[in-house]
């Protein structure tokens, strides 16, 4: 059922050379400065968690949600905010599924890019089967831009459902 957004049939090919050591990734030593350290106080915040709207996108109700603390990732983060990252989570899940046409909520958390903790909700369309798992994201990429009147949209419902 899951499909990615090519026609096939796609041709496997063998992974490339490895680069180790990695380089450094923002935020850590050695890379450039960490730019969610500055983060403003996103679409709603508390004293642990900033949830931000990515600019632009092609699935409206997307967000994601930073510590205030730079860590790196859930090894990283102090006891008592792993344990508070169920409880926001659970917060934001519930705004993005009083969108309408939201199937189900997509939790990803890649950290390839910068050492700060933040995970990505990606809602996805109510019936779109083939945008299960991995290919949410692929399919998030390749769709058009959402118009700006659609993410506001979104944004209002979300916040109205966070507050
Ligand atoms: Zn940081």
């Amino acid at each position: 059922m899951m499909r990615l957004p090519f026609a096939g049939p796609l041709t496997p090919v063998e992974p490339g050379p490895r680069t180790i050591p990695e380089p450094p990734r923002r935020g850590e030593p050695g890379g450039e400065p960490c730019r969610i350290c500055d983060q403003d106080d996103g679409i709603w915040s508390d004293a642990n968690w900033v949830l931000h709207e990515p600019v632009g996108g092609s699935l409206p109700g997307t967000l994601w949600l930073a510590s205030r603390v730079h860590v790196d990732s859930f090894a990283d983060l102090p006891e008592e905010l792993a344990a508070d990252f169920g409880r926001v989570t659970a917060r934001v899940e519930r705004a993005i599924l009083a969108l309408p046409d939201v199937g189900r909520v997509h939790l990803y958390r890649w950290g390839d890019g910068a050492a700060h903790f933040h995970v990505w909700f990606m809602p996805r369309p109510l019936g779109m089967l083939e945008a299960t798992r991995y290919a949410l994201p692929v399919w998030e990429d390749a769709l058009p831009a959402a118009t700006e009147a659609q993410l506001q949209a979104a944004r209002e419902v979300v916040m109205s459902a966070l507050a």
